[in-house]
């Protein structure tokens, strides 16, 4: 538990609920019990993601930004059930910016918006003209098409009166883009729980930041919600994020353990044993006399993940390699 716990408590996720959000009412018992089981475990991560990166904080009016996929109807479904259990006040307004897009059912969001009763507000502009414009055919629009959508998000929480800005990246985002940055950009970074957005003037966080996709995907199904696929526009994702992106999903299949070892990786950053000049002193290294437990220990195995690695090599059918 970090600093953060001490201002903003961490949610619980079991408190009981004074209005909890409704299952959907298919006549599928299993379903809408798994899907209450599933719905505990993602609201017990954000929950320790909110308190662990002091997230959101009473009095908040969190801007929940809605694209209409998977993970955002998910973010939105969590964090509604968290207000009702939590034990500060903050507010969740949902927002979705409608780009024009080709085909975009634009009664979707108001209409499952509305029976949620959630308050909203529907953005409309035309960013899709801008980027088509811009981009040559057949070229990635992604990129300036999310820019476009920021700017207008930022201006739509100024006049909303938003104190945070929440995004649905979850884990899986997060790691993709760490070896996007680590493999064509040269630095060890990636999309943090929480920072100040591009004009310095918001608080974007995230709280899936420890949900993992296939969760998602399977919460969403469960839940039925009515996703909008983001590829409207037709526009294919980064050649360079699809190649990371399958990358981590083999080695989910191949080496059980790994991508959790990578997660707790970006948390766990050491320094002294990395070679960022601006982050440690190595000039003013000396031998202290004592022994150092951390030293010259260049590699370390987490005794939790070697645990899990052999345990789930012990399972049939699963062929795990050790290091
Ligand atoms: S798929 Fe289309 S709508 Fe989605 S981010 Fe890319 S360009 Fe924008």
């Amino acid at each position: 538990m970090t600093a953060a716990m001490d201002d903003t408590a961490r949610l619980d996720a079991d408190a009981p609920a004074g209005a909890a959000a409704p299952l959907p009412s298919r006549d599928t018992r299993k379903a809408d019990f798994e899907a209450g089981k599933l719905r505990k475990r993602l609201r017990r991560q954000v929950g320790e993601a909110i308190g662990d990166f002091g997230l959101i904080a009473p009095g908040d009016r969190v801007m929940a930004c809605l694209s209409g996929g998977k993970d955002s109807y998910a973010l939105l479904d969590i964090l509604l059930s968290l207000k009702d259990r939590a034990p500060f006040d903050f507010e969740v307004i949902a927002v979705n910016l409608d780009q024009k897009q080709p085909g975009f059912p634009a009664d979707v969001l108001p209409r499952y918006l509305a029976s949620r009763g959630v308050p909203f507000r529907i953005e409309t502009q035309d960013t899709y003209s801008t980027v088509k414009r811009l981009i040559p055919d057949g070229g990635t629009m992604c990129s300036l098409c999310s820019r476009l959508r920021r700017g207008v998000l930022y201006r739509v929480a100024g006049e909303i009166g938003a104190t945070k800005i929440a995004l649905g990246h979850h884990r899986d985002d997060i790691l993709a883009t760490f070896f996007l940055n680590l493999f064509f950009g040269g630095k060890l970074k990636t999309m943090p729980p929480k920072l100040v957005s591009d004009d310095g003037k918001h608080v974007v966080i995230r709280p899936l930041a420890y949900v993992r996709e296939r969760d998602l995907a399977r919460y969403a199904g469960l839940m039925d919600f009515p996703i909008i696929p983001c590829n409207l526009c037709g526009s294919q994702e980064h050649l360079q994020r699809r190649q990371v992106t399958t990358m981590l999903r083999e080695w989910e299949k191949k080496h059980p353990g790994r991508i959790e070892s990578i997660s707790r990786g970006i948390a766990t950053v050491v320094p002294s044993h990395l070679m960022d000049r601006a982050l440690f002193d190595f000039a003013a290294v000396r031998a202290t006399g004592r022994a150092e437990p951390g030293g010259d220990i260049a590699f370390d195995v987490d005794d939790g993940i070697e645990r899990a690695v052999d345990a789930a090599a012990s399972l049939p059918g699963i062929a795990v390699r050790h290091r």
